[in-house]
């Protein structure tokens, strides 16, 4: 994936970090009542591993849409996880144990926030 986008999530990488806190751990059944993330994944919750590729597939839609979206993550995110196997497989997701592929549609919600409010800020910033 693209230097350009790398960088892009490097620079709003908190703001990312924080949507998906709002967006997605606030509902997530791995919260603790402490705070603290109980996610049964042994390499930590996927969503937080793979934040960039998330972000960056989202960048690369032409039109960012659930559907296609759900698909590129699963060609460009999951083939590169350490959990998955041959085949497409993923034994923590059969286990209904990652976070990521439980909440994929409200990581959606919360990439797209991030990346409209900051389109929205652009606009305003750029010469009409
Ligand atoms: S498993 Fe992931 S989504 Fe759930 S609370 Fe932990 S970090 Fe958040
Ligand atoms: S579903 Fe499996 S391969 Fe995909 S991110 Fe989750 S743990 Fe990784």
């Amino acid at each position: 994936m693209g230097k350009k986008h790398r960088q892009h999530f490097l620079k709003y990488r908190s703001l990312y970090e924080e949507a998906i806190r709002r967006h997605v751990c606030a509902k997530c059944v791995d919260l603790g009542e402490d705070g603290f993330c109980r996610t049964k994944d042994p390499q930590g919750c996927g969503i937080f591993r793979n934040l960039l590729g998330l972000v960056e597939v989202a960048l690369n839609l032409h039109e960012l849409r659930l559907g296609p979206y759900i698909r590129a993550v699963r060609s460009h995110v999951c083939s590169q996880c350490v959990n998955s196997m041959p085949g497409e497989k993923c034994p923590i997701r059969e286990s209904l144990d990652c976070g990521l592929d439980r909440y994929l549609g409200l990581v959606f919600e919360a990439i797209e926030a991030v990346d409209r409010s900051l389109q929205k800020e652009k606009s305003k910033s750029s010469p009409s």
